[in-house]
């Protein structure tokens, strides 16, 4: 058997139910903050000024190559929507992580975190996709009128969501939809899916709180590979992601909303720990070519303390001192296309 086949290998780290059927992490010290902590983590935030918030859309841009209506069947390329919505052409086909296009990450358009940055790809002009990922529940990564408009839009395209949130996205006119356990894997329009493990949590309310489960993920078509890292801390088990559905051609990975780091440890990696996810990726597989990480997580909606354009900077600074190739690391404009292409030196 393939290691493309990781639902029938032996069982991993898979999330923990607890009595009341929500999920928790299965890793020592993943407990989250407790309501003392997020009360001091505000009170913190009140008494120190936080850097200024970029004025709306002046990060840097860039016109997207999407190809209309797909790419060829062995090309591969992303575009980068902003935050954690890319574009993936691939092996002939359409793949869109966490569709967000809506102005405020927030259960409400009239506060919460608004956009820094606009989505760089208008949703009606979106090629017609074929699989949508789902990470999980948070409103910075599933947006409600999305989700009712890509499904109008896009009926043949397949949805896939951890554990938990189809019954949410089929209630909002998803009509087409797999639901993944960690390390359980599909095959859809040729694609071959596998939902991978990720130290985070759930919730779009105060009453459902790791009611469904979140994950990250695994593809592969015609050849290519590709992860999705979704939202995440660190955790021991990236190495085992990058053994089992690598070699990787192409890694999304977050880089932002990491400060205080007292507090959002737990649940978000800082990009130095981004860098360390992306070298266990890539450590179980010594011959091959290096990925190409895009970084995601940042930049687009004010999430937490750091100033907004330091995950970038930190993110560079941590991959040169590590003494990984340049051109591996992709820091992208909201907007921007680039073909995923081997390595011009192996390693
Ligand atoms: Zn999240
Ligand atoms: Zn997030």
């Amino acid at each position: 058997m393939s290691k493309s086949e990781p639902a029938a290998a032996p069982a991993l780290a898979g999330p923990f139910r607890a009595p009341d059927r929500s999920f928790r992490n299965p890793w020592p010290g993943s407990e989250l903050p407790g309501w003392r902590a997020v009360l001091r983590m505000l009170t913190d935030r009140r008494a120190r000024p936080r850097a200024a918030t970029p004025r709306h859309g002046t990060l840097p841009i860039s016109d997207p190559q999407i190809v209309y209506p797909r790419g060829g069947a062995t090309e591969c390329s992303a575009t980068w929507i902003g935050h954690s919505t890319t574009l993936l052409q691939m092996a002939g086909l359409n793949i869109l992580t966490d569709p967000v296009f809506c102005r405020r990450a927030s259960p409400v358009q009239w506060a919460g975190p608004a956009r820094v940055m606009d989505a760089a790809v208008a949703i009606t002009r979106l090629p017609p996709l074929d699989v949508i990922l789902l990470s999980h529940n948070h409103y910075d990564h599933l947006d409600k009128a999305a989700v009712g408009t890509l499904a109008h839009a896009h009926p043949s395209a397949t949805w896939i969501v951890p554990l938990g949130l189809g019954a949410h996205i089929s209630a909002w006119g998803a009509p087409d939809i797999v639901e993944l356990d960690w390390w359980a894997g599909t095959v859809v329009h040729g694609l071959r899916v596998t939902a991978t493990p990720a130290r985070h949590f759930s919730g779009r309310s105060l009453r459902d709180r790791n009611k469904t489960l979140w994950c990250g993920f695994a593809i592969e078509a015609e050849g290519r590979r590709a992860y999705f890292a979704g939202d995440t801390a660190y955790h021991p088990d990236f190495g085992e992601i990058g053994a089992r559905c690598g070699p990787f051609d192409f890694v999304m990975i977050p880089i932002g909303a990491y400060d205080p780091r007292w507090f959002m440890r737990a649940v978000h990696v800082d990009p130095e720990e981004a860098v360390r996810i992306y070298q266990d990726l890539v450590a179980p597989h010594p011959g091959a070519a290096f990925p190409v990480m895009l970084a995601i997580h940042w930049g687009t909606f004010r999430l937490t303390d750091e100033p907004m354009d330091e995950p970038p900077r930190r993110a560079v600074a941590r991959w040169h001192s590590a003494g990984l190739a340049a051109d591996r690391l992709w820091i992208a404009r909201f907007g921007e296309t680039r073909a995923i292409v081997p390595a011009a030196e192996p390693r």
